[in-house]
């Protein structure tokens, strides 16, 4: 039987309501998993693991070196990993732990639920079986498995707040579909190039800007000063930003001189930013900024979280940023 390592970090898969309002909190639920949801001692032999028990909005950069650290101890006492987590930032850390652990050859599953496991209805119980499945078969990469897809970690997006369809990855196909049979497509799975690497390590010092009509980039001289590395602009459809007005174009360029490197993403959720496109993408290309090409916004903040880890150097920082690191560009 094969060795599965169930990590539990919290979300809303393992809360409970609370008194007197209601509100779903983090309940101690990592010791009965394997009672309430029995099936899935038939499928491995499963060792649980409770690093810490947070909503998601609480996991950062130290939980994903937490993370990371964790897997790369365990990594050959195990055939496989399942990681339950919360929604609300599940993307985040599939993209941590894809950057952190290179060349991976074992499964990294991470799932949880939009409805507690202690609730009728749940979500998790479903999500859960196919995860711990999935870590049993030979998959090579870190995937979101919920609602009876297969994602690639780094190329998805939580899309939905209430339907049990929460996720999608809009610019990589599901990379499988579980129905009555698991059918996965091989072919376009990652293959390790060589073995397991660590690396741990992110500096978020980088910021994003929504742009919209008519917004002034005034409101945001002030953080140039704050010793970013990097500076995300999302514009429209293609990467398009307003010019001339209101001076974007100023802001990309004094962002530039204090060494800042500046990216163009969209806020449209699927395609390709092309700033060659339109003149509003071509005069922001002709000032130096970056496109953040096919990446989720997640996967690209972070890659650069992790790049300014390890370099300030802004040439190193965009050679980085379009290295494709784990099938995330
Ligand atoms: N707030 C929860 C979390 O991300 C939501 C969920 O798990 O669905 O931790």
């Amino acid at each position: 039987m094969k060795k599965i390592l169930l990590i539990h970090t919290g979300g809303t898969f393992g809360m409970v309501p609370t008194e007197p309002d209601h509100t779903l909190a983090p309940a101690q639920v990592q010791d009965h998993i394997l009672n309430m949801v029995p099936e899935v001692n038939r499928l491995a032999e499963i060792d649980v693991l409770t690093p810490f028990n947070k909503d998601s909005a609480n996991v950062g950069i130290r939980e994903w070196d937490l993370l990371s650290g964790l897997l790369y101890q365990h990594w050959n006492s195990y055939d496989g990993f399942v990681i339950i987590h919360g929604t609300d930032t599940m993307t985040y850390t599939a993209a941590a732990l894809s950057f952190s652990l290179r060349q991976i050859n074992k499964p990294v599953i991470l799932t949880g639920s939009q409805r507690p496991l202690s609730l009728s209805r749940s979500d998790a119980r479903l999500n859960l079986i196919d995860a711990i499945e999935l870590a049993t078969l030979d998959l090579r990469e870190v995937l979101i498995v919920f609602n009876q897809k297969i994602f690639r970690g780094n190329r998805t997006k939580k899309i939905s707040i209430k339907s049990y369809d929460a996720f999608d990855s809009p610019n990589f196909p599901p990379l499988g579909e579980i129905g009555v049979t698991i059918d996965i497509d091989y072919t376009r799975m990652l293959k390790a190039q060589g073995p397991l690497r660590l690396e741990k390590g992110f500096n978020p010092k980088l910021v994003v800007i929504p742009i919209q009509p008519s917004l002034s980039p005034e409101y945001f001289t002030e953080i140039l000063g704050k010793n970013l590395g990097a500076l995300i602009l999302l514009g429209f459809g293609s990467g398009n930003i307003p010019f001339p007005e209101p001076g974007w174009l100023s802001l990309i360029r004094n962002a530039q001189d204090q060494g800042i490197s500046v990216f163009i993403g969209s806020q449209s959720i699927k395609g390709h930013v092309d700033l060659s496109l339109y003149e509003c993408g071509q005069q922001a290309l002709k000032a130096g900024a970056h496109s953040l090409q096919d990446m989720t916004l997640e996967a690209a903040w972070v890659k650069l979280a992790k790049i300014l880890h390890q370099t300030s150097e802004p040439d190193e920082i965009v050679r980085k940023f379009y290295q494709d690191w784990a099938g995330e560009i």
